[in-house]
This record gives C-alpha cells, sequence and structure tokens, in this order.
C-alpha cells in the first residue's frame, strides 16, 4: 500500500482476521458491553414464546416484566466467545443514538445514597428510564415487539423501582441493565433468541447502506468494489482523526478524515479492536492510559505465521491468574523468537466514546524489547535492589517514580503522567532519553517532598525508586551510543 506507514494498520487487520470466528455469523461484529461487572436482568413475559420457535417473523407480544434479578457480567456456562454472543452488543454508530443494537444499556457506577440512584433512574431529565424507554420503543417501531410494549415493560420497571434500585448498589461496580425472555423461570439472552438476531442485523444493515453510497466505489482498504461502506473512524473512534501532523503517521489517506472501508474490511477491523481492546492491551502500568501493542509478523512461510499467532492464541487462554503480561510474554526468549517481528505501540486514552491518542510508535523490533528487558535486569542486579526483572516493572517503574512526585494538583498529575508517556515513548523509540530533566524534576521537589505529611515517611522509597530509574535509564542511554 504505498510507502505510507501502514504497518499498524495492517497489523490490525491481521489481527482480525487470524482472530475471527470461524463458526459465527455474528460473532465478529460483536464486543463486549464492558470487561467485568454487573448485570441487572430484566425478564420479559411473552405470550407467544411457544409459535416463535416455528414463525420467527411474528412480533413478541410482551406482557410484562415478570423478574428482575443482578448477576455477575459473563458469569455462567460457555467459553467468551459464546457468551459474548449472548450479549449481542456493539456500540452504536454515535453517541447520541437512541437505539441499540441490542436490549442492554450500561449504566455508570451507583452511588451509595439509593435516592440520588432512584433520580439517575427514575427521574425527569436524562434518565436511565428514558433512554430504556427509547431503546425498546425502537423494537417496537421496527415491528419487532408488538404495539404498546414498551409501555407495558416501562411501567412494570416504575412500579419495580424498590426492586432495581436494591440490585444497583454495589458502588465499586460497573452495571449494564439487559433485557430477556422468561422462559420458565429461565433468562434467555438476547444473543439466544432469533427476534434479536435479526433485529441486530436489520440495524448492522442500516448502519452499513446509510454510509455515503452513490453507485459503486473501491475499498479504501482492500481496494475492492462494494455497495456499501463505513468510514474507519465508526471502528476506531480516534477523537485525533483530524490531526494533520498525526495519522499521515499511519496512512496518508486519513488526513483528509474521509477513509471508507468495505462492510467486509468493517467486519475483520470491527472484531479486530474487540481482540485488541481486550487481549493486546496493557492497562497497567500507566494510570489511565491503555498501551495497545500489536503483533506484526513477517514471514514468507505460512506455518512459521500460523504458529505465531497459535501461540499467541495459547497465551490468551491461559489462566488469567498464572498468566504474565503481555509484555513480559513477548520478552520471555522462549517465545515469539523463530521468525521475525515487530511490534506497535500505541497509548491510548478512553474518554468517553473517544479514543485519545497520546503516542504511536511503529514497528519496534522484538530484539529492542528484549534489549530493553536485558539493560533493566542488569541494572537491577548490579543494584541489588529487590526489584524484579521483567520490563512490565522497567515501564511501571518509569510511571511511579514521576507520579510520587505529584503533591498535590490534578495538573500536576497530568504533567507526570505526560512525561511518563514521554520517556516510555522515547526507550521504545531508541531515542535519547534527557535524564537531566528527571533529575531537575526531581531535586527541585525534595524540599516539598520531606515536609509533605504523605510523602516523607516514604521518602526513602521514593528516593530509591528514583536512583534505579536512573541508573536504568543512563545504561539505557549508553547503549545507544554502543558503550554497553
Ligand atoms: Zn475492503
Amino acid at each position: 500500500m504505498g510507502d505510507d506507514s501502514v504497518g499498524l494498520i495492517d497489523a490490525l487487520y491481521t489481527i482480525g482476521k487470524e482472530f475471527s470466528s470461524k463458526t459465527s455469523e455474528i460473532a465478529d461484529y460483536l464486543s463486549l458491553p464492558m470487561q467485568n461487572g454487573k448485570e441487572i436482568r430484566v425478564y420479559l413475559s411473552i405470550s407467544n414464546i411457544e409459535d416463535l420457535n416455528s414463525v420467527e417473523d411474528k412480533p413478541l407480544q410482551i406482557l410484562g416484566v415478570s423478574k428482575i434479578d443482578v448477576a455477575d457480567f459473563l458469569s455462567g456456562i460457555g467459553n467468551d466467545e459464546e457468551k459474548k454472543e449472548r450479549y449481542l452488543h456493539k456500540d452504536p454508530p454515535g453517541a447520541n443514538t437512541s437505539w441499540r443494537y441490542s436490549p442492554l444499556l450500561r449504566l455508570g457506577k451507583p452511588k451509595v445514597d439509593r435516592e440520588k440512584n432512584r433520580i439517575a433512574f427514575f427521574g425527569e431529565e436524562n434518565s436511565y428510564i428514558e433512554k430504556i424507554k427509547n431503546m425498546l420503543y425502537d423494537f417496537e417501531r421496527m415491528k419487532y415487539f408488538e404495539k404498546g410494549s414498551t409501555e407495558k415493560v416501562i411501567n412494570d420497571l416504575i412500579e419495580k423501582a424498590d426492586r432495581i434500585l436494591e440490585c444497583y448498589s454495589d458502588k465499586n461496580s460497573s452495571y449494564i441493565i439487559i433485557f430477556g425472555i422468561d422462559r420458565d423461570g429461565e433468562f434467555i439472552y438476547p444473543g439466544e433468541f432469533a427476534t434479536f438476531r435479526r433485529y441486530f442485523f436489520e440495524k448492522l444493515k442500516g448502519s452499513l447502506s446509510a454510509a455515503q453510497n452513490d453507485g459503486k466505489k473501491r475499498c479504501n482498504y482492500c481496494g475492492e468494489e462494494a455497495k456499501s461502506f463505513v468510514n474507519f473512524d465508526e471502528i476506531f473512534p480516534f477523537a485525533t482523526f483530524d490531526k494533520p501532523n498525526f495519522l499521515p503517521a499511519i496512512n496518508r489517506n486519513f488526513s483528509n478524515k474521509v477513509y471508507m472501508i468495505c462492510d467486509k474490511c468493517y467486519k475483520v477491523f470491527q472484531n479486530s479492536t474487540t481482540y485488541v481492546q481486550s487481549h493486546f492491551t496493557d492497562k497497567s502500568i500507566i494510570y489511565g492510559i491503555q498501551i495497545w501493542v500489536i503483533p506484526e509478523f513477517f514471514t514468507v512461510d505460512e506455518n512459521t505465521f500460523d504458529r505465531s499467532f497459535r501461540e499467541l492464541k495459547d497465551y490468551f487462554l491461559t489462566d488469567k491468574s498464572s498468566k504474565e503480561e503481555l509484555l513480559d510474554y513477548i520478552t520471555d526468549e522462549s517465545t515469539i523468537e523463530e521468525f521475525t517481528s515487530v511490534f506497535h505501540f500505541v497509548f491510548v486514552e478512553q474518554n468517553q466514546a473517544q479514543l485519545i491518542i497520546h503516542r504511536m510508535i511503529e514497528d519496534v523490533p522484538i530484539t529492542r524489547i528484549r534489549k530493553l528487558k536485558g539493560i533493566w535486569k542488569y541494572t537491577v542486579n548490579t543494584l541489588g535492589y529487590s526489584f524484579d526483572e521483567k520490563l512490565s516493572t522497567a515501564l511501571k517503574t518509569v510511571y511511579r517514580v514521576l507520579n510520587n512526585l505529584v503533591l498535590k494538583e490534578e495538573s500536576e498529575a497530568k504533567v507526570m503522567r505526560d512525561l511518563a508517556v514521554n520517556t516510555i515513548s522515547q526507550i521504545l523509540s531508541a531515542e535519547m532519553v534527557d535524564t537531566s530533566l528527571l533529575k531537575r524534576e526531581f531535586v527541585s521537589r525534595i524540599s516539598k517532598l520531606m515536609n509533605n505529611d504523605q510523602k516523607k515517611s516514604q521518602f526513602n522509597f521514593i528516593l530509591n525508586d528514583f536512583l534505579v530509574l536512573n541508573e536504568f535509564l543512563s545504561k539505557y542511554n549508553s547503549s545507544l551510543e554502543g558503550l554497553i
């Protein structure tokens, strides 16, 4: 694709392909509404449940709400793919969209005060009940629910307000509310019911052809002719989309914001975003920042290529509690070594529906990442401190040292976080790090740190961390000059 650096986009495409569902028509379009939390399940009682199994096209005759309960998100039997399909979730095309692909709504974390939750849920303006009404009404309007169904459900929800607030009470948990079918007391998820799947596909078709469509055009990604297209920002809602200096780093075509892709590519990229955000993302290094770690393999040997992805899949399938972090997995010499690979790093912040890109570092060779780990290991061993030798620990130390220097203001926290993003980006890009800048930031705060009630007791740790980091970065800088 020309001389532009499209490595990242190609790598995302490959991930979407490699991790696509081989069995389900619908799975690749889906994403998870949240990573973990609780779900309030609303059981809808249906009068014509029997003939729905045989005659699919009839609208649901909803009698009302028979039961409301709360469960852990993603609980129950089945693997992750099967569970994902149960929710039938896909983010709606815009923040102001009132309908949803599936009868499911994200809720914020509840407050401790139940009356405040009551207002959030049942208040007059912008309340969840309003959103639920709009969401369900679309099923009625499109003839998937019989006329009057929405009103019955809403009336029942208002009547059962106390039960809902009882379920919506864990202030530490994120929540969704999901509507399913009551089949003899069992909750049937939307994805398990033909009516909801048909609604999903009809909405999907609508959102694809709603995009620009004047005759046959070619997809900007694969080059094939197609009839329906979507803009790339449907998939990656980068807030920085139109920053001319930024996105051409991926592809010159992005600079004019119009980059239309066909529905086949859409499906692949859609699957990729879900996979990247749940599997190829590190959230443990910098608070509030996702670091996408996207692999790209270069080999002409298909077996090697397949094996490399199989190894990644095996890694993702291992038990979470015993799993090392992705960065540590790839810097382990016994994995990913028989072929040439590079990694793309994207530092992303989720801001409501948008993604803000802080940094993008493309084409980082695995050898460079492993060398960084080697420098960290050497530093830790020479100084004899009780740090572990993992690369993730090195990067966490960068953030921790800088964050320790924050004394009060929120703006200072942001400055230090940016400095951490900058420093980590520099070492991934093989650029010199200005250690004198870090030293100045530290030295200028010593007296404040020692007089700060919260920090003075930890001062020895803060100093210790700083010395380790300084040593690591100095050794790193020397390595660039070929001194070690
Ligand atoms: Zn295409």
